[in-house]
């Protein structure tokens, strides 16, 4: 694509997109009676609006069956996991089986984490990338003490090399070989949160098996945003959040994925519930734990029906618009983002790109690192109405989003991005 960095450019390519309607489908916030440039969806997705008749659909059917609900509501919620489970597996290529919707990301991290992190002597260790998100950091950490483990020596986080913002894959791979026998796991976010970096998940989850280690990944910033293959990966196990990308609203529910040949394996240890057992035989109450077959093996708790439900009505949306359509729009408005920060970026050296410049190694999120007056920048884009992120202690990250975002936001953004860094530019203005 050729791009240009006019209005009327921008314009013409929303004309142009298959996904334009999509917009409509959401509520964007205002601030003075303007819709916000809303480029936060990486942090809080914004809310679809078919999600109220779906949660009104359970109130009512609690209002009408009460208890019998669980049976006869129209979406029955004894069974509610399974009405998520093939959008799912679109989005993560995933096997139904093998992906739940349950609890939250950082609970579930512990969960698997029980499973999949069983240190045995000298194999101890996990692999993590650097910068990676605190959550999973303290998570990782206390699994490890719970062990009698020493983080100190067991945490191994992956350095950008010297000056370098990202992780190169080659180096990725030549640390998993070195450490080789000492690795017990890696936990790899398949998108960094700060500076928007995929990895190159099968050839790490192909490293990590060849030295013996498990390999799980953090699809917090990934899910709804870029593709996976997990099964065919053949990815141990992931985790992810829904009110990203995944537009699930607060403390949505999370979901995991478990491959298929852990999820076969009833004597993998785990933490055990009730809804872990098997449907069929559950409410016969017995003592024993027989975990059902899949991730489903891996539930606690009767199901938030609630979340699900906004969660449900969410993934309708994704379905509708085709995951393969979303990446496409995707590549294309990110692309005209980074292009129009290019453009700037040759007469001002005030600002850098930290993202992949390859598209197949981002999503939609780029990072641009602020050499000087960041926070000024971002105060002032917030005070125009673009709502951004500013990461301390530098970082503005950006995130377009194909299902709400348009061309035109990114370029009105990126004109008023350009004449904020005209200012901080020119050293006779403060
Ligand atoms: C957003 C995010 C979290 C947040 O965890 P919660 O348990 O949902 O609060 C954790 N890890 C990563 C990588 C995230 O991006």
């Amino acid at each position: 694509m050729e791009y240009k960095n006019n209005i009327e450019f921008a314009r013409e390519l929303d004309n142009n997109d298959p996904l334009k309607e999509f917009r409509d489908q959401f509520y964007i916030p205002l601030k003075n009676d303007k819709p916000l440039i809303y480029f936060i969806g990486n942090s809080t997705g914004l809310q679809p609006k078919n999600v109220r008749s779906a949660v009104e659909q359970e109130l009512k059917d609690w209002e009408v069956y009460g208890l019998d609900a669980h049976f006869e509501a129209k979406n029955p919620w004894y069974y509610y996991h399974h009405f998520l489970s093939e959008s799912i597996g679109r989005i993560t290529g995933a096997k139904p089986e093998e992906t739940v919707v349950m609890n939250s990301l950082t609970t579930n991290l512990h969960l698997m984490m029980v499973s999949f992190y069983q240190p045995d002597g000298n194999r101890n260790k996990i692999m993590m990338e650097a910068h990676a998100f605190p959550s999973d950091i303290h998570a990782v950490t206390s699994q490890m003490i719970l062990h009698g483990v020493d983080p100190k020596q067991a945490l191994i986080e992956l350095q950008p090399a010297e000056g370098e913002f990202i992780n190169r894959n080659e180096d990725i791979l030549q640390a998993i070989e070195k450490h080789g026998d000492e690795l017990a796991m890696i936990l790899i976010g398949g998108v960094n949160y700060y500076t928007g970096q995929v990895f190159d998940m099968k050839s790490i989850t192909e490293a990590g098996h060849k030295v013996g280690a498990k390999v799980g990944f953090d699809l917090a910033h990934g899910i709804g945003n870029i593709p996976f293959q997990l099964h065919d990966w053949d990815v141990d196990w992931a985790a992810w959040c829904s009110y990203k990308y995944l537009n699930s609203g607060p403390g949505g529910a999370a979901g995991v994925f478990v491959h298929e040949r852990h999820g076969q394996d009833k004597s993998l240890r785990r933490l055990s519930g009730w809804w872990g057992t098997e449907e069929e035989t559950r409410f016969e109450m017995s003592p024993d734990f027989i975990p059902q077959s899949g991730a489903a093996g891996w539930q606690l708790s009767n199901a938030p029906v609630f979340p699900m439900a906004i969660q449900k009505a969410s993934l309708e949306v994704f379905d509708n618009a085709g995951f393969d359509k979303l990446r496409e729009k995707s590549k294309l408005l990110t692309g005209y983002l980074v292009y129009l920060l290019n453009e700037m970026g040759q007469s001002n050296d005030s600002f850098e790109i930290i993202t992949p410049s390859n598209p197949e190694e981002r999503g939609c999120q780029v990072s641009i690192f602020m050499k000087k007056a960041g926070k000024m920048v971002y105060d002032k884009l917030k005070e125009a109405g673009v709502k951004a992120d500013w990461r301390h202690p530098d970082v503005i990250r950006i995130a377009p989003v194909p299902l709400y975002n348009s061309f035109e936001e990114v370029w009105e953004f990126a004109s008023l991005f350009a004449s904020y860094m005209e200012t901080v530019a020119d050293p006779s203005l403060t």
